[in-house]
């Protein structure tokens, strides 16, 4: 199906097991390919927000923690097959909302199958401890247990993979969650819901509450949410996480980034131009880990910018649905608005355009949200688009001369969340991934993700992890417990130091 041919759609909150239709308040959402109406989601208001939570509390209290962790990791697992099988549909819906290559999104949803067998593998390996104690007349040990209802908050990005990375531990540990997606792309999420159900996850444990930041703002107030995962902007980041502290709850926050990609004179130049291209036009730089600065090393500097100026001059831009497209369209027309504004800001800082920099009118697409593949050069050390994200297809290319210098540049940024290098020479590589202040090192590689490896933001990207199994942890409390076993009775007057 192509672009041109979407139904319009009309969706509502997904609560417990049915989806409900207000008659009130609703928001429109477009097609950034076409630039027409896609469909209307629940702009949903904090009381409808409440049913949400509320039903989360009950399964949380009722099926879901009465089931044992086993059944519970199953039902995960039952739950990511089935949406592998309905890759195909869910993804042409996204695709439809946030204009990401169609093959992308199907990639993710059926990737997101393996993020649910490892934390539905994960949910029966959760183990306390014993702690031998000094005072050996009494037993301590350890329980872990689930806090309650997680909100979960994401963008648009990746809307399935995103959510899927936050709810997976999250449920495995015990949890259940109520979900609000972006507002650009809602129907995945509710798709998502509605299938947990079809598998036989307790209704009330995935619910999902459509709406803009003030949805969230509920959300995130609501006395019942016991912790938040939130992936999304750095400002969002912050409100979140002072709310979270009015509240005395913590949140996990995955937020944005202006990773750099170092190119070295000695590196294989074939696949550092490929993963240069792929880090930053691959998702139309609409992904946190966007390779955004390249830094490449003087002697191969002229060399590597023009290999990069013809393949994108070259990238084919169109629509997302077809197989044939590289490159689709900027998600929504705010974001195409910044786009642009953040490349004439660079140049009024006085650097220059390589290639691209404009909006596109492309046939049949005229009113569609394109932007050319855009490669900036001759940026001064303060122009605003080395720190600035954009997350948007805007490359910034820098020449460096040795390691001290290439160092210092790419952590001279509020944001820390991933990085590549690109070299032949070992020492230099473990020396570059120690010193790089990022939450990802990929050397020789770029974009690459695991299940089972931890992700997540030094400095301003964010704090705590997705993945791996630090991530179950995360959603788990520790209650320590002492048994006495001695009949002795104790004098109540005598104080009983450690030893
Ligand atoms: P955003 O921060 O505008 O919105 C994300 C979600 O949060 C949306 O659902 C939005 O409605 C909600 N929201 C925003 N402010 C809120 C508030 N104060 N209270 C409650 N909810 C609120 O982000 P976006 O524009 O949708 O996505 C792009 C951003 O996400 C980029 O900065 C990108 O780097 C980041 N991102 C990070 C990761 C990661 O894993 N680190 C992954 C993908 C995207």
């Amino acid at each position: 199906m192509s672009a041109q041919q979407q139904d319009q759609y009309e969706y509502g909150n997904f609560i417990a097991d049915e989806e409900i239709k207000p008659a009130s308040r609703r928001f429109t959402s477009y097609n950034p390919t076409t630039g027409k109406v896609w469909g209307s989601f629940a702009d949903s208001t904090a009381s409808e927000v409440g049913q949400a939570v509320d039903a989360a509390h009950a399964a949380f209290k009722g099926p879901w923690g009465a089931l044992s962790p086993t059944r519970r990791g199953r039902l995960l697992m039952a739950w990511g097959a089935k949406i592998a099988a309905e890759a195909d549909r869910i993804a042409a819906l996204e695709t439809g909302q946030n204009g990401k290559l169609f093959a992308e999104m199907r990639a993710q949803l059926r990737v997101a199958e393996d993020w649910l067998v490892y934390f539905g593998g994960l949910a029966d390996k959760v183990e306390g401890s014993v702690i031998p104690l000094d005072r050996t007349s009494v037993l301590n040990y350890t329980l872990r247990e689930p806090y309650g209802v997680i909100a979960i908050i994401v963008p648009w990005n990746s809307p399935t993979f995103l959510t899927v990375m936050g709810v997976a531990p999250a449920l495995a540990a015990g949890n259940t969650v109520v979900i609000k997606p972006s507002e650009v792309t809602s129907a995945s999420a509710i798709e998502l819901a509605r299938l947990a159900v079809e598998v036989g996850i307790p209704p009330g444990v995935v619910n999902v509450v459509t709406g803009l930041r003030e949805a969230g703002e509920a959300l995130v107030g609501h006395p019942k949410v016991r912790k938040i995962n939130f992936t999304g902007g750095d400002r969002g980041g912050r409100a979140i996480a002072s709310a979270a502290g009015q509240r005395l709850i913590s949140s996990v926050l995955e937020l944005g980034g202006k990773s750099p990609n170092i190119v070295f004179a000695d590196a294989d130049l074939d696949r550092a131009e490929a993963g240069v291209l792929a880090g930053i036009f691959a998702a139309a730089g609409q992904t946190c880990v966007a390779g955004s600065r390249a830094y490449i090393q003087r002697p191969v500097y002229e060399e590597m910018v023009e290999r990069l100026r013809r393949r994108a001059a070259a990238i084919r831009i169109g629509d997302p649905m077809d197989a044939e497209t590289q490159m689709g369209p900027i998600a929504t027309q705010a974001q195409l608005a910044k786009d642009e504004a953040m490349v004439k800001k660079a140049v009024a800082e006085g650097a220059e355009i390589l290639h691209g920099g404009e909006r596109l009118r492309l046939d049949p697409f005229p009113e569609g949200y394109f932007f050319s593949p855009t490669i900036i050069h001759r940026l001064s050390p303060a122009n605003s688009l080395l720190r600035e994200e954009v997350f948007g297809p805007v490359l910034a290319v820098i020449p460096f001369d040795d390691e001290e210098e290439v160092i210092a540049a790419a952590n001279g940024t509020d944001f820390g969340l991933a990085s590549g290098v690109w070299t032949r020479d070992l020492r230099r590589a473990h020396v570059m991934a120690r010193r790089i202040e990022a939450g990802t090192v990929w050397i020789n590689t770029y974009r690459a993700m695991a299940f089972n490896s931890p992700f997540g933001g030094y400095k301003d990207s964010g704090i705590g992890r997705q993945n791996g199994q630090e991530a179950i942890y995360q959603y788990l409390q520790t209650k320590s417990v002492w048994v006495e076993l001695s009949d002795e009775v104790q004098d109540p007057f005598v104080i009983r130091a450690g030893r």
